[in-house]
C-alpha cells in the first residue's frame, strides 16, 4: 500500500506542476496576444465540436474558406472539408410592444457548411499563435518504453504504426483500432504522441467525450504525467498544449486531474507488470 501512495503522490505531484505550468502561461503576454488572435475564431457549438472531432481527432484551429483567406492562409488543392452544422438566420420584421416594427433574427433550420483545419492550409504563419505553440521534444525515449507501450496497446486491440495523416503528430481511430505517431519525429516525441494517444484508447473509445477540449486536456496531462514518471520531461509540449486546449483555465485542467491521473496509473502499471499485481489495478477492456 505504501508504494501505491507514494505513487500517487508522485503522480499528483506531476499533474500539480502541470497546473502551475498552465497557470503561468495563462498569465502571460504571449498568451494574452494568442487570445487576440483566437477571438477572430468562431465559436463552435457542442455538436459541431463533435462532428469536428469525428471527422478529424486532430484538428486544431478550424474556420470556414473565406476566414482563413482573411488571415492570409489558403486551403490546400484536394483538402476535403470539415462537414459541420450552420443556422440559416433570417431576419423578419416583429412588433414590439409599442407596436413599432424592429428587425431580428430568426433561426429556421440548419445547413452544412464545410471548415478547415489549419494543417489543411498554408500562407502566411499566424505569429501571435507561434509563442505559446507546443515545442516537438528531441532526444532519447528510455530504451524499450516504445515496444511496452505499443504492446500494452495490442493488449486493448489497438494496432500502432508509423505514419503521417497531414501536419499531426500522431492519431487514435477507435474504430479500425489503429494508433498512429508520425515516424519522423525523435523517439522521445515518439513515445509522448504514443501515450497521448493510448490515452485517447482508454478514456475516449467507449464513452461520451464531454467536449474535444476536455479530451485533449485529459490526455495530454496523462502523457505528461507518465513521461514524468519516465523521466522525461515533455513539458515544452505538454503545457502550451494543455493551456491553449483547457484556454487557459486551471479549473479545468484540476477537474480533469483524477481521470488523468488514473489513466496515466494504467499505462505506468501496464509497463511494469510485476510490481503492479498488488495495487488494485482496473481490469482492462479487451
Ligand atoms: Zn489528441
Amino acid at each position: 500500500m505504501t508504494k501505491t501512495e507514494t505513487r500517487n503522490d508522485r503522480l499528483q505531484a506531476a499533474h500539480d506542476k502541470l497546473q502551475q505550468a498552465v497557470a503561468e502561461i495563462a498569465s502571460g503576454d504571449d498568451w494574452k496576444r494568442m487570445l487576440q488572435v483566437v477571438s477572430k475564431f468562431h465559436r463552435y457549438s457542442f455538436n459541431n465540436h463533435l462532428m469536428i472531432f469525428l471527422q478529424r481527432p486532430d484538428a486544431t484551429v478550424v474556420a470556414g474558406f473565406n476566414r482563413w483567406k482573411s488571415l492570409g492562409r489558403f486551403v490546400k488543392k484536394g483538402e476535403k472539408g470539415i462537414a459541420i452544422f450552420a443556422p440559416c438566420k433570417y431576419k423578419t420584421k416583429i412588433e414590439d410592444d409599442n407596436g413599432d416594427e424592429k428587425s431580428v433574427q430568426q433561426i429556421r433550420g440548419f445547413r452544412v457548411v464545410h471548415v478547415f483545419d489549419i494543417s489543411q492550409t498554408e500562407g502566411d504563419e499566424l505569429p501571435d499563435l507561434e509563442a505559446v505553440r507546443p515545442q516537438l521534444l528531441d532526444g532519447e525515449a528510455p530504451e524499450g518504453i516504445w515496444d511496452a507501450l505499443a504492446d500494452q496497446a495490442a493488449s486493448i486491440g489497438y494496432e500502432v504504426v508509423r505514419e503521417q495523416r497531414g501536419k499531426e503528430n500522431g492519431y487514435c481511430d477507435f474504430l479500425n483500432k489503429r494508433i498512429a505517431v508520425r515516424p519522423d519525429v525523435s523517439t522521445a516525441q515518439g513515445v509522448k504522441t504514443l501515450i497521448h494517444e493510448l490515452g485517447h484508447a482508454l478514456l475516449h473509445a467507449d464513452g461520451p467525450v464531454r467536449s474535444r477540449e476536455v479530451a485533449e486536456v485529459e490526455v495530454e496531462s496523462v502523457a505528461y504525467i507518465v513521461c514524468h514518471a519516465l523521466g522525461l520531461d515533455s513539458g515544452d509540449y505538454s503545457f502550451p498544449y494543455v493551456a491553449r486546449w483547457a484556454e487557459g483555465s486551471t479549473d479545468l485542467v484540476k477537474e480533469t486531474a483524477e481521470r488523468s491521473i488514473v489513466c496515466a496509473k494504467q499505462i505506468l502499471e501496464g509497463l511494469q507488470p510485476e510490481t503492479s499485481n498488488d495495487s488494485g489495478m482496473e481490469a482492462k477492456a479487451s
